[in-house]
């Protein structure tokens, strides 16, 4: 599957914002952000113009889009899946973002970033209720459980990024078991349960134009 390989930072300081694409660098003081929280290129330092409501909303949903890893129609077709599913749209789109496989192996701690956690489901290297998933995009669903594989028990960017997170209830909808490198998806989550800073509202907005 197509997925961007250009420099993330820049993602980062196009959005004036963290997104955390990164792993361990994100948090150290090596983040450029910390230093050029301006957009990138030659006069990105001096843009003063006022942003319009076309804008904003563009803004809101490139930085989504960025954050949880997807290319536009990749983004696009989630939308459309949401749009079908009864309910808040907004919520729905943030929802079927959460419950993909990498997103799930990222939030678990299995991964670094997004991108280690969409590479190391490429690979072959977790279970799905016991089953082999390969697919980045796979929906989980309530109840299922996710597993690093036999095999892939040893692999160092698993440990290091397990070693960073803690055990239990990492989320009210997710529970990891350390010793077993299992975590188990307990319910499908709210929006409240999300910890993205987005206002998918007005991503809402931008395509119901
Ligand atoms: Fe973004 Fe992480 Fe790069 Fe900082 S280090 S700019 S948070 S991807």
């Amino acid at each position: 599957m197509a997925r961007y390989i250009g420099p993330v930072c820049k993602l980062c300081r196009r959005e004036e914002k963290k997104l955390f694409l990164k792993g361990a660098k994100c948090t150290s003081p090596k983040c450029p952000i910390e230093k050029r929280s301006f957009p990138p290129g030659q006069h990105g330092r001096n843009r003063r113009f006022k942003v319009s409501e076309y804008g904003t909303q563009l803004r809101e949903k490139q930085k989504m889009r960025r954050i949880y890893g997807l290319l536009e129609s990749q983004f696009e077709n989630t939308y459309k899946k949401a749009l079908r599913i009864k309910g808040v749209t907004g919520e729905n789109l943030l929802k079927l973002l959460e419950r993909r496989l990498d997103n799930i192996v990222y939030r678990l701690g299995f991964a670094p970033s997004r991108n280690a956690a969409r590479q190391l489901v490429r690979h072959r290297h977790f279970t799905v209720n016991n089953r082999l998933v390969d697919i980045p995009s796979y929906l989980v669903k309530a109840g299922d459980v996710i597993q690093v594989r036999e095999k892939s028990r040893k692999l160092e960017i698993i440990h290091g990024a397990m070693r960073k997170i803690r055990e239990g209830k990492l989320f009210p909808w997710l529970d990891l078991n350390k010793a077993n490198m299992t975590g188990t998806v307990l319910d499908v989550p709210g929006r409240a349960d999300i910890p993205t800073e987005v206002n998918e509202a007005l991503i809402v907005e931008l395509y119901s134009k």
